[in-house]
């Protein structure tokens, strides 16, 4: 990204910043680019490096539009624009109302419903519905977790089973769903410094209805690097699959025990209260199909905190104890880690007016 879109980005901090930065269509264009492309222009059909602008020249009936560009590879001619096989393709939405948006998303503590965004931006809440879609769709991570992994499995919209090895209850039985509970595995990377100024780690989170727990593990520990040390609780299934990895270590929450030295998965489980208090909080009830999207928001909310510093507080029985201070990566800094894992990711508007998730995997990022 050049210096002076990067400056421009850093001096955002309030709203009249915001808006006063994206009032202008073009200028929110060569930003998007400048984000999508931080590398320069990549053709999104097929990968290669170099491409022509093409705004202005005839195009028969019409003049080629600012923006638009055709691949120089004589395989592919591909013409495209920076929304071209992103959430944001063929939209017709102006850009500016779509990084107001995004900024927006991102600015507020845990996220805005599709309501009070449309209220805020003056369109429609099926519309402000499918914008926190896309953002949900390109903040999905699929780089591997390293070093000090917590893996934890919980259930959102209540209690869990007795034994999470049994299947779940009415499967396949289509009227019971919406008031299941939801299982789900998560997996949270530990910072490697807490010295200020150092960042969260990855956290993420899946859905895996449908699935024992150890599928689940398996399914999740695909994204785990295995020199990782694994943390987790002491159940069967986590032990099984901790042998895979360099390290593992479980905490025995049946007798109590939750801390023992560097051995704990409080990550994990500040994470899953986060999951609980932002889905009871801002979206009420999320759909169990497009819960993995809410759940990439949260993850990728996680990660974009610095750590400022320590607090020692005294806990009840006069220990003391240390506190990690966190501060969140300005909203506007956040928009360069959105957009360049834009290109790969589609989804489009679907007949009933909800979405279909075209592709959910980045390319050439
Ligand atoms: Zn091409």
């Amino acid at each position: 990204m050049s210096e002076t879109m990067l400056a421009m980005l850093s001096n955002i901090r309030t709203v009249e910043d915001m808006v006063a930065a994206f009032r202008d269509e073009e200028r929110c264009r060569r930003l998007l680019e400048s984000m999508v492309w931080p590398n320069g222009r990549v053709c999104p059909a097929c990968g290669y490096k170099r491409s022509t602008a093409i705004a202005g020249r005839d195009m028969g009936k019409r003049r080629a539009r600012p923006g638009l560009y055709q691949c120089s590879s004589g395989d592919c001619r591909f013409q495209f624009t920076v929304t071209t096989h992103t959430p944001l393709h063929a939209t017709k939405l102006p850009l500016r109302t779509w990084l107001k948006a995004m900024w927006l998303l991102l600015q507020s503590d845990k996220g805005l419903s599709s309501v009070r965004l449309a209220e805020t931006l003056g369109v429609s809440q099926p519309t402000a519905w499918r914008i926190g879609h896309a953002l949900r769709l390109m903040v999905a991570r699929e780089h591997m977790l390293d070093g000090t992994v917590e893996v934890d499995h919980f259930y959102l919209g209540g209690r869990a089973r007795k034994d999470p090895d049994d299947p779940p209850p009415g499967r396949g039985r289509k009227g019971q769903v919406k008031t299941e509970k939801t299982p789900v595995m998560a997996i949270v990377q530990r910072p490697t410094d807490i010295t200020p100024g150092s960042s969260a780690g990855d956290a993420r989170a899946a859905v895996v209805t449908g699935l024992s727990l150890r599928a689940a593990i398996r399914a999740v520990a695909t994204q785990v690097e295995l020199r990782a040390h694994l943390m987790s609780d002491e159940a069967k299934a986590f032990v099984a699959i901790g042998e895979s990895f360099a390290a593992h270590e479980t905490v025995n929450h049946s007798s109590s025990e939750y801390v023992r030295d560097t051995v704990h998965v409080n990550s994990a489980e500040g994470f899953n209260a986060r999951v609980r208090r932002t889905i009871a909080g801002v979206f009420h009830h999320i759909s169990p199909e497009l819960a993995d999207l809410y759940l990439h928001e949260i993850g990728f909310r996680w990660s974009q905190r610095v750590v400022t510093g320590q607090a020692v507080r005294k806990t009840r029985s006069g220990k003391e104890s240390k506190k990690i201070l966190w501060s969140r990566v300005p909203p506007a800094l956040q928009l360069q880690q959105v957009f360049r894992a834009a290109t790969g990711r589609q989804m489009r508007r679907s007949h009933s007016g909800g979405i279909t998730i075209k592709s959910a995997v980045a390319v050439f990022g």
